[in-house]
């Protein structure tokens, strides 16, 4: 934590604007929304498994029910999902605001409906 912030941080939005911190509000938001993907990804799915190859991390055997579809038509085994979505690359800040431009495109409205406007 930036020393500055020692006495509290200065929100802009859902992340302070010294040390980048993300606000606890900000963090339950971001766990609907990556349920939400995660959920969607697995109805696209269906009972779709391709090749039977996770195309992320190549694991072989993926079952019917368990694989999830992203657009571009990556589909990928649960783990590469929960991967993907809790990585700590995404600028949760920008893609709370624009969640199609960083997950879609063509994502359901009920997710769009999640961005902070
Ligand atoms: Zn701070
Ligand atoms: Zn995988």
């Amino acid at each position: 934590m930036n020393l500055k912030c020692l006495f509290g941080h200065k929100w802009n939005g859902c992340k302070c604007e010294r040390c980048g911190k993300l606000s606890a509000d900000a963090i339950k938001r971001i766990e609907k929304v990556k349920l939400a993907l995660k959920n969607w990804y697995k109805e696209s799915a269906g009972q779709r498994v391709g090749s039977g190859i996770c195309d992320d991390c190549g694991k072989k055997n993926l079952f019917a029910g368990h694989c999830y579809l992203r657009p571009g038509g990556y589909l990928c085994c649960e783990m590469c999902a929960d991967r993907i979505l809790g990585s700590e690359y995404i600028e949760w800040d920008e893609a709370l605001s624009n969640l199609n431009r960083f997950f879609g495109p063509g994502l359901p409205q009920k997710i769009v409906d999640m961005e902070i406007k």
